[in-house]
């Protein structure tokens, strides 16, 4: 007869049940010597918590420093706590002061600021040695990204040797407060933390942390929420959260009129990062990106599996700790190549997102999805329950587990993601001169000039090069006039003006598409 146990998994429990399985996480391995926790921080995270269930080895705790202060001791509230929001300027002064204290991180702002004076800036972080050599990954990774320039020796060399940049970004959706909330917890527990994971990531990627996308629209996110706390009357509406700009600071990719989209551009043509995770909150528990499909052709295959492979490892990972709501797929298309994390898609690097269950901050003591939400299907094997306690705290504690899996990941297959950014910058040159598409031509006499080279210049904004034609020529049966703006195929980014300038047929036997498709 077949005898079994069945194990229920609480936070902490699994090691009284059954001690040969207590140490089998694949990811969240115990540090050998125990490094201490911060014992107050550690209490607050199982206090604010609404849901053991949310919970996993990698975040139940936070350990102590003795030259860092958590974000409790420097801020006076810490992420998960109910009721309380961070503004832009807190997480930044923060997080400079991270890098104040530790080797392991360097803070930065971008040079152009919001359209209402705010700063937007990055925490990097990494090992000592990836701190002190930044320049050289960044000069690693800016090669890897133009094979016109490098070898296939020297590329197969940087990729063996060098490390990917994951850069995650957050709060562009105002509304959505959980992501700069949670990134502050993360970026200390990446500074200080001894365990294994940590270190695999600390030493074999390097993460850049870009808190607060849209700074405008959080501070008054939390000027509304703080004045609905304390007068108790009904909290306003934004009507904009940046200027004159709600939502569709979402659909600015392709637009690049914000502030904040030219930013992004401007540190991917700079940085060359690997990867680039924007986080949001519009689903029920966690969403990680891949999409249904169909997904834009202007893509490398390439792009898609690599959407599947880490998607699937996060779902995968949750589910074997327990955590429900976890899935992929059955949210948004894949097709629309307006989003922020389509900056990456179109610069051969790796975008992605999340979409985690709303932070609040106020606790949800009873929150009720329907059926559509809660039912099992193939992309989402450990769905979410019909009712639940939900919380700040488990908003955190589900979306800090998840991109520490992520980040192990990429951390632990750094080669696989280095050599699929070179294969995708090298393949986008190599298309250009296979054809069927060697180039696109821009005539220059037309009858709205200023528009046109605006045009132009906005192209090259985000990195592509044009030339102009120093006489009259003709290739193949297209005519060219002295002037006229040539843009070559065979460059890096020729995906970007594939994805401007090709006609969209979108598979008619689709649902229609989660943004416009317009030609
Ligand atoms: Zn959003």
């Amino acid at each position: 007869m077949l005898k079994f146990t069945v194990l229920v998994r609480r936070s902490g429990a699994l090691a009284l049940l059954c001690g040969l399985l207590s140490a089998t996480n694949v990811v969240g391995q115990k540090p050998a010597a125990k490094q201490p926790d911060d014992p107050e921080y550690t209490a607050k995270i199982k206090e604010y918590l609404t849901d053991p269930r949310f919970s996993t080895e990698l975040v139940d705790h936070l350990p102590a420093s003795k030259t860092i202060p958590t974000p409790l001791k420097f801020l006076g509230t810490m992420p998960g706590q109910p009721g309380e929001l961070y503004y832009a300027e807190d997480i930044y002064r923060y997080y400079q002061e991270l890098a104040k204290d530790s080797p392991r991180a360097k803070f930065w702002k971008f040079p152009l600021k919001t359209e209402e004076g705010r700063d937007m800036v990055v925490l990097a972080i990494g090992s000592e040695e990836s701190m002190k050599n930044l320049d050289k990954y960044k000069a690693d990774l800016a090669a890897l990204g133009d094979p016109r320039k490098t070898t296939e020796e020297q590329a197969q060399k940087i990729i063996h040797t060098s490390k990917p940049i994951y850069w995650i970004t957050s709060g562009i959706h105002s509304p959505e407060t959980g992501g700069p909330q949670m990134l502050v917890e993360l970026a200390y527990r990446l500074l200080v933390e001894e365990s294994p994971t940590i270190k695999n990531i600390r030493d074999n990627a390097i993460i850049f942390i870009t808190p607060v996308v849209e700074p405008d629209g959080r501070d008054k996110q939390v000027d509304t929420y703080y004045y609905g706390k304390k007068t108790k009357k009904t909290k306003p509406p934004l009507m904009y959260w940046g200027k004159y700009v709600a939502h569709d600071n979402n659909r600015d990719g392709m637009g690049q009129l914000l502030h904040l989209t030219q930013n992004i551009t401007a540190g991917m043509l700079e940085w060359h990062p690997t990867i680039l995770h924007d986080l949001h909150e519009a689903q029920s528990y966690l969403y990680v990106s891949t999409g249904t499909g169909p997904y834009n052709p202007s893509l490398d295959s390439i792009a898609i599996d690599e959407w599947w492979m880490l998607a699937e490892t996060e779902v995968m990972e949750m589910a074997k700790r327990g955590v429900p709501g976890v899935f992929t797929y059955g949210y948004y298309d894949g097709w629309v190549p307006n989003y922020l994390f389509w900056i990456a898609e179109s610069h051969n690097s790796f975008g992605r997102f999340y979409e985690v269950q709303s932070y609040g901050p106020d606790n949800q003591p009873n929150l009720q999805l329907p059926a559509t939400a809660t039912s099992r299907e193939w992309y989402r094997p450990n769905p979410p329950l019909p009712s639940i306690k939900w919380g700040p705290r488990a908003n955190t504690d589900i979306q800090e587990s998840a991109i520490l899996i992520a980040l192990n990941k990429v951390a632990t297959e750094k080669t696989l993601y280095l050599e699929n950014y070179w294969m995708k910058s090298k393949r986008s040159v190599e298309k250009g001169k296979d054809g069927p598409t060697f180039g696109w031509t821009i005539p220059a006499g037309q009858k709205h000039r200023v528009n046109t080279v605006e045009m132009v210049n906005d192209l090259r904004h985000q990195g592509v090069e044009i030339e102009v034609a120093p006489a009259d020529a003709t290739y193949g049966d297209v005519k060219v006039a002295a002037g006229d703006y040539i843009i070559r195929a065979d460059q890096p980014y020729r995906t970007l003006v594939d994805l401007y300038f090709s006609l969209q047929n979108y598979p008619i036997t689709n649902p229609i598409p989660y943004d416009a498709a317009d030609a």
